[in-house]
């Protein structure tokens, strides 16, 4: 065990970026013949713009809103 392998460098240019590709149209089902929207959409923004679910809230990106999930519990 003498010779360590060589370290990747690090420099600044370039971060591996491990971007996802959209998925939006996942976010789209089709019932019936039908366009279903999965997602709830932003009141603000309109139908086009999709609220990204968290645990507890849907939020938007685009505007930021937020609106907290009650359960239905109780
Ligand atoms: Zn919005």
């Amino acid at each position: 065990m003498g010779k360590k392998k060589k370290a990747k460098e690090k420099k600044g240019k370039k971060k591996p970026r491990k971007t996802k590709p959209s998925k939006k149209w996942e976010l789209y089902e089709i019932v019936e013949g039908k366009v279903k929207r999965k997602n709830k959409t932003c009141p603000k923004c309109g139908s086009g713009v999709f609220m990204a679910k968290h645990k507890d809230r849907w939020a938007c990106g685009k505007c930021g809103y937020t609106e907290f999930i009650r359960e239905a519990k109780k």
